[in-house]
Formats: structure tokens, C-alpha cells, sequence
């Protein structure tokens, strides 16, 4: 017999039911709270014998407080309301004989009950539950009914206690650790200094398991301002408070400020968070039960953590300021006005919203040569003089942005964000270093109870107004309309469109011979680019192709055009036709990159195309630009031997010395040219000039466009040599090509 823990009391339990005549005492509820064991058992006397045996004991100075169950079922039913059970001590044999075990499974793998302990007793030594039950359900102990006595008891139960109390204190840290984690994204979320102070207050709260209370407050030149308050201390939020005020809290937090660190009383905890630059900040939280030395210890994380995360939110205010107001001019910025405009779309179109707001964007006239002639010193005075008289002059209801060098916004109510208010300011001089400037502005503006769209569309669209305005006249203006930015957006679709399209193969060429006007033979083609929609759409090369040249895009449709074309040239080669010419149509933005030469040379390379029987089209609009630059690109074009056409020839304007210089091989007769010749009587003059000037420089000269027998016979009757047209084929896919090039063999043959 062990020596007993309290005297008088040694026998095995079983033995000892003289203890039953009296009453087990009525668990009174302790101070500190208490273990919590749930009895289960069918047996009414094992409930007082168990209660009495360990009544007034305590495990790691906390006491036991106890729970009963008569039956699995009504086991359930406490399960389900009561917490924090540390221990169950459990009858196996009871409505049924697995009824305990059942209702261990149904702890463990129902309830997901995995911290509590359970200690099986059985009164029949001969029905033991197999030894894997025991290990796969998490039974701590199983003994007969006769094995435990009081002391046994009392050790099982204490070593059960402290097992499930080890087990909570890693499930606490656990999921306090986690909370942590959160509070700290969290509080990178939040924008005002209140959320994030009652984010601060209720993350605590949740770390001590209370609910949220207490202040979070930083010293100020008056007292301790409370940033933000929860619970009872909610009427304190936003004042500036001397500490003796609300003593308990903000005494606690004053100290914690003054010493620099976290202060705890069994009723009151002031957390401390260092801040850079001086401001430390201070949660003063009151305890509905003191603080437990491992939430001590998650407490001092969380306080780092949050500390960090103050001063980034500090940071991010700061970083506000500069995100959303010009410097220079003090306005708001472009970002800023996007966010209003934002608002006042969303206003304009809530039910009953009536405001009808406008949006102006003011461009200063010639702003860039004043800088350049006065200095940026005096640009900036300007800016700033402008900026002061929008803001002062117009109706200070309507909202004054600069959103980029030269161009400011006014935003709100139409009537008096009108071209008229915004002109009339612009009437007086402006008046910079004693010095009187006149200065203009243009105009574009949008009705906003018009647009649909976000605050970023309605800039974008004031924008377009604006840029028609400027095209228009100087300092006049421009309502933005509804077909504007259909056909805006038509075209940024399309851009969309085009570049997936690119990526799925939806680009093909087509060939258009070309023939001798004398012979009507077949002597090359032109490649022109096909776009088809996966429904089968065609979309023309006049709509796509601008839009190609405009994105940039076409820099690599032009280099797969360039390919593809060589290829096609050398089948057309293999299928008999050697003295065969392809042109190959290349747009201005093309032929200026960079690297535009060693794209076709590689093209060239690739396939084996011989360049002489290669001819790149240009128009003649790219031949007159930058004339230096393009003949020493020419240059090393016409170096890897393949030829220059130009392209519309007689819609530019190029001179003849030009040409020479060029030393292009061809040029194209523009079909508006073909088209007029069968028309009035003075309708051949052009294309008549043209020829003559081939003729005269030596270059050959072949018409586009031609759709009719007369035309073909003027244009012959002219001395035009070669010509392409509906007359002698529409454009073709490849193996229509090498068809229709079979027919005219045999025809010529015949
Ligand atoms: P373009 O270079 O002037 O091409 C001639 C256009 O006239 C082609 O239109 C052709 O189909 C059309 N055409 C040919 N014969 C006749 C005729 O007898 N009557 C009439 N009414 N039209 C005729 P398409 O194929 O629609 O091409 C339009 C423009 O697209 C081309 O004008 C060219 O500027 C551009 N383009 C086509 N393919 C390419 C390419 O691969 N690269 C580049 N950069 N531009 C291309
Ligand atoms: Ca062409
Ligand atoms: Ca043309």
C-alpha cells in the first residue's frame, strides 16, 4: 500500500463504500477555474464514490470540478454543451456492451475531440476492448473498477490532466501563432488609423480569448490620444485624455509608454508597441481573468508583430499623401481624380441620383515653348499660378486636379463646369515674377450622366475630346460623344482580337498575279495579308492593318509575311515557275525597326528565296519621310539584292531628285489613278504622268486596280508595261495560284 496522500484514506476505492453515507460535497465554483473530469458511468455509486475520492484535490493548483453522465447518451449530451473537458472517465459496459467505446469513437472521430483524455474502467475484468481500440482511439488508461483506488485514481487523473493540459497548450500556441500571422496581414489591409487600432484591440481580445475591449492609444503633446476603443471604453475613441481620466486603462497605458514595455495586473494589461520615429503606440486592455503565462508569451510576439505593422500603416499614410496630391501644385493628382470620378459615376447613376457632372480637362496652350523659352523655373510658377487661380475662381464645389505636366481637371456639377467659366479665367493675364503672361487653354470635356464606364474610361474619353479640340483650334473645346469612344474602343477590341489572332494562326496570305500588259503572261504576285475570324469572318486588311501598325504588332505579322511569302516563292519555284517575282507589301512601322534588315535577310536565308525575284512595296508617303535616314536604309535593303516598289505612287507628293536618290526599281500606279483613266477626258493624266516618269528615270512602272478590258488597253495604248487586277485575277490562295498559273500556260501555249 502506497503511502497515503491523505491520511486516512488508503483503501482500494471498491473497499471504501463507507464514504458513501455521506453526501459528495457540491462542487462550488472555484476562484481559479477548475480541470474539468466528466464521469460516465450507469452505475450511480461509481459517480459519488469517484467524486468523493477525489474531492478537494488539485492538479498543478488548479482544482477538479466535476461532470456527470449516466448513460453514452447522456454523455452526448454534455459533450455537445460543455467545454474544456479535460478528462472523461468512462464505464465501458453500459446500454450496450460497446456502448463506451462507441462513444469514444464518436469523441474522436465525430466530435474531432482529440485533446481530451479518457480513462476507461470497467467492472467486468474479463471484457477488455482489443489493444488497437485503445492506441487508434487515444485511450489513455484502461483499469478495472477494482484496480483503482484513491490514490491510483487520484494519480491517473492528475498525469491525464497534465497530458491534456500540454496537449491545449500546443493547440493555444498553434492557433494563437496563426491568429498572429492574420493580425499582422491584416492591419496591411486597413487604411485609417481607427480600423487599425480596433483591429489591434479585437485581435488581442481573440489571442486571450474575451471579447474585444480597451483602448489603443499614442502620447500626444495634450495626453494619450485613443486612436481607437472597443467594449465598454468605445465612448473614449478619438479624444485626447489625461491618464488619471479613466485611470485603470490609460494609467496602464502611460506607464507602459513611460517604461517602454508591456504591463500586466491580474485585471488590466497595457501591450507596448515600439514605433519608428518616436510615436509608440499602446493597447490598455482590462482581463476578465489574468493573463496565462504561455498567452504571456504569445502576447509578446503579437506586440512585436502589430508594431511592424503600425509602422507600415504609418508608412502607407505618408505614402498616401504622396500617392495622391501633385507636389508642385498642391491639387490632387491623377490617381486621386480617378477615384472621385469613380465616385461620381457611381453617384450619377444610384437611383435618384439627378447630379449631372462634368468632367473638364483644361490643356494650357503652348505650354511646352514657354518652358523651353522662359525656363522650367518659370513654367513651374505658372503651373502653380494656374493651379491657384482654378481653385480660387471656380465654384468651390467643383474639384481642381492636375493630372500631368500641362493639364489640369475640373470635376462636378455641369452647370458650372462650363467651357464659358473655365474660358473666362484664362481672359486676365497671369501674372509671374511681375511679369504679365497671357496664357490660352483647350478644352475637352465630358457629360459624365452620359458615360458608362469606370473613372479611368471617362478620363480616357475627356482625353479624346481634348485631343479633337487641340486638332480643331487653340483654346477652344470639345464635348466628348458617344460615337467617339464606340469607334475608340471598336479599335482596342480589334487590337485584342488581332493579337490573338496572330497567336492562333488565324493570318493567311493571298496572291494576286501580275502580268504583262502586251501578253497578259504571268510574270509574279503580290502576298496580301487575310485575316479570318474563327466563325469564318473576314476582317479587311484596311481595318486590321492600321491597327497592326498602331500597336506595333505588325513588326512581327510583317516578319511571318516576309516568311511565309519566300516559302510560297520556292514552291511556286519546285512547281516549275522560276521566273516568277513576289512583292511583298511593308508598312512604315516595319521597315523602321531596328532590325528590320536582318529579318529579311534571315528570311531570305531561311528559305532559299532568291532575293532578285523578291520585291518589297512601300508606300510612297514612307518614301518621302526623313529622306536621309531612308536612303541609307534603302541602301542596305537594295544590298540583299532584292527590289524596291513604291507603292500608291501619285498620292504623295515626291519630287524627282528624290526618286533618284532612292533608286527605287518600280512604281505603282494607285487604282484611283486606273479607275479615273476610262472616266472624264482628262482622267489619264496622272497615270500618263506617271509612265512618262518611269519612263524617263529608267524604272519600271506597273498599275494596280485594273478592272476592265478598256482600262487595260489605255493603260497599254499609254505605254504602261505591267499591270495587276480583278481584270486578270482576284487575289488567291496558294493552290488556286498554282491552278490558275496551269490555265494561262496552257492558254499562252495555244
Ligand atoms: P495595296 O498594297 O494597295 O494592295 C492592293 C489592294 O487592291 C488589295 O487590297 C487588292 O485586293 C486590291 N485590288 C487588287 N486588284 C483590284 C481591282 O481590280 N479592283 C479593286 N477595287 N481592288 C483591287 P487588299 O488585299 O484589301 O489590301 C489592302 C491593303 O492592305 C493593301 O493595299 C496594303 O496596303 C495592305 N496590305 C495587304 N497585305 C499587306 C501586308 O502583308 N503587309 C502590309 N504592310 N500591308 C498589307
Ligand atoms: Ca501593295
Ligand atoms: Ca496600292
Amino acid at each position: 500500500m502506497p503511502a497515503s496522500m491523505t491520511p486516512g484514506v488508503a483503501a482500494p476505492m471498491h473497499d471504501d463504500l463507507v464514504f458513501l453515507d455521506e453526501t459528495p460535497r457540491a462542487p462550488t465554483r472555484p476562484s481559479r477555474p477548475g480541470w474539468r473530469i466528466l464521469i460516465v458511468d450507469d452505475d450511480a455509486d461509481v459517480h459519488s464514490t469517484t467524486t468523493f475520492a477525489l474531492a478537494g484535490l488539485e492538479v498543478q493548483d488548479r482544482p477538479l470540478e466535476f461532470l456527470h453522465a449516466r448513460s453514452a447518451h447522456a454523455a452526448r449530451a454534455v459533450l455537445a454543451q460543455e467545454p474544456d473537458i479535460a478528462v472523461i472517465l468512462l464505464d465501458v459496459v453500459m446500454e450496450q456492451p460497446d456502448a463506451g467505446l462507441q462513444l469514444v469513437r464518436h469523441i474522436r472521430e465525430t466530435l474531432a475531440m482529440k485533446d481530451v483524455r479518457i480513462i476507461l474502467r470497467t467492472g467486468q475484468p474479463g471484457y477488455t476492448p482489443e489493444m488497437e481500440a485503445i492506441r487508434d482511439l487515444d485511450i489513455n488508461d484502461y483499469r478495472t473498477k477494482s484496480e483503482l483506488t484513491r490514490t491510483k485514481l487520484y494519480t491517473t487523473v492528475a498525469a491525464a490532466v497534465r497530458c491534456y493540459q500540454q496537449l491545449r497548450a500546443l493547440v493555444i500556441g498553434r492557433a494563437g501563432l496563426e491568429r498572429i500571422v492574420h493580425a499582422g496581414t491584416e492591419l496591411m489591409r486597413l487604411h485609417g488609423a481607427r480600423d487599425v487600432a480596433r483591429s489591434v484591440l479585437r485581435q488581442a481580445a481573440a489571442l486571450l480569448g474575451q471579447e474585444a475591449a480597451g483602448v489603443l492609444c499614442v502620447r500626444e503633446a495634450g495626453g494619450l490620444r485613443v486612436l481607437g476603443a472597443a467594449g465598454s471604453a468605445l465612448e473614449l475613441e478619438g479624444l485626447t485624455l489625461d491618464a488619471h481620466e479613466e485611470a485603470m486603462l490609460l494609467g496602464a497605458a502611460a506607464r507602459a509608454l513611460a517604461e517602454c514595455q508591456s504591463e500586466f495586473s491580474p485585471t488590466c494589461m497595457a501591450l507596448y508597441f515600439p514605433g519608428k520615429s518616436g510615436r509608440d503606440f499602446c493597447a490598455a486592455i482590462p482581463l476578465s481573468q489574468p493573463v496565462s503565462e504561455g498567452n504571456g508569451r504569445l502576447l509578446h510576439v503579437f506586440a512585436s508583430v502589430v508594431a511592424v505593422g503600425l509602422d507600415n500603416v504609418e508608412l502607407v499614410g505618408r505614402l498616401n499623401t504622396a500617392a495622391f496630391f501633385d507636389r508642385l501644385t498642391g491639387l490632387p493628382n491623377r490617381t486621386r481624380l480617378v477615384e472621385e470620378l469613380d465616385a461620381a459615376v457611381a453617384q450619377g447613376k444610384a437611383p435618384g441620383g439627378t447630379l449631372e457632372a462634368t468632367l473638364t480637362l483644361v490643356d494650357l496652350d503652348h505650354f511646352a515653348e514657354t518652358n523651353d523659352a522662359l525656363g522650367h523655373q518659370f513654367g513651374d510658377a505658372l503651373l502653380v499660378t494656374v493651379a491657384q487661380r482654378l481653385q480660387q475662381q471656380l465654384d468651390a464645389r467643383l474639384t481642381v486636379a492636375r493630372i500631368s505636366g500641362d493639364i489640369f481637371a475640373v470635376l462636378g456639377m455641369a452647370e458650372r463646369n462650363t467651357p464659358a467659366a473655365i474660358q473666362a479665367l484664362f481672359a486676365a493675364p497671369f501674372s509671374i515674377d511681375g511679369q504679365d503672361v497671357q496664357v490660352s487653354a483647350t478644352l475637352g470635356l465630358v457629360r459624365l450622366h452620359e458615360h458608362d464606364g469606370s473613372g479611368a474610361d471617362a478620363l480616357k474619353d475627356a482625353d479624346i475630346a481634348l485631343k479633337r479640340a487641340k486638332s480643331q483650334q487653340r483654346s477652344g473645346h470639345f464635348y466628348f460623344s458617344r460615337s467617339m469612344g464606340v469607334e475608340i474602343r471598336e479599335r482596342v477590341r480589334l487590337m485584342h482580337a488581332l493579337r490573338r489572332g496572330v497567336g492562333r494562326g488565324e493570318l493567311f496570305l493571298a496572291y494576286q498575279p501580275q502580268v504583262d500588259l502586251a501578253t497578259h503572261r504571268p510574270f509574279g504576285a503580290e502576298a496580301l495579308l487575310r485575316w479570318r475570324l474563327e466563325d469564318g469572318t473576314m476582317i479587311p486588311p484596311d481595318r486590321f492593318i492600321p491597327i497592326a501598325e498602331y500597336s506595333g504588332l505588325i513588326v512581327e505579322i510583317g516578319a511571318w509575311v516576309l516568311r511565309e511569302a519566300c516559302a510560297e516563292l520556292m514552291r511556286l519555284r519546285s512547281a516549275g515557275h522560276l521566273a516568277f517575282t513576289m512583292s511583298v507589301n511593308v508598312s512604315q512601322a516595319q521597315f523602321r525597326h531596328p532590325h528590320f534588315v536582318d529579318v529579311l535577310r534571315r528570311a531570305l536565308r531561311e528559305s532559299g528565296a532568291p532575293p532578285e525575284y523578291i520585291e518589297l512595296e512601300i508606300t510612297e508617303s514612307m518614301a518621302m519621310e526623313e529622306p536621309q535616314q531612308l536612303t541609307e536604309m534603302l541602301a542596305q535593303v537594295k544590298r540583299t539584292g532584292v527590289s524596291i516598289a513604291i507603292d500608291d505612287f501619285g498620292t504623295g507628293f515626291s519630287s524627282l531628285s528624290h526618286l533618284q536618290r532612292l533608286k527605287v526599281d518600280r512604281l505603282k500606279i494607285d487604282r484611283a489613278f486606273v479607275s479615273e483613266i476610262t472616266g472624264s477626258a482628262r482622267g489619264s493624266s496622272i497615270a500618263e504622268m506617271v509612265i512618262q516618269l518611269g519612263r524617263n528615270l529608267g524604272l519600271s512602272v506597273i498599275a494596280e486596280g485594273v478592272e476592265d478590258e478598256r482600262q487595260a488597253q489605255i493603260l497599254h495604248a499609254l505605254g504602261c508595261p505591267l499591270a495587276q487586277g480583278y481584270l486578270f485575277s482576284r487575289p488567291l490562295s496558294p493552290q488556286a495560284l498554282l491552278e490558275w498559273l496551269g490555265t494561262q500556260q496552257l492558254e499562252n501555249a495555244a
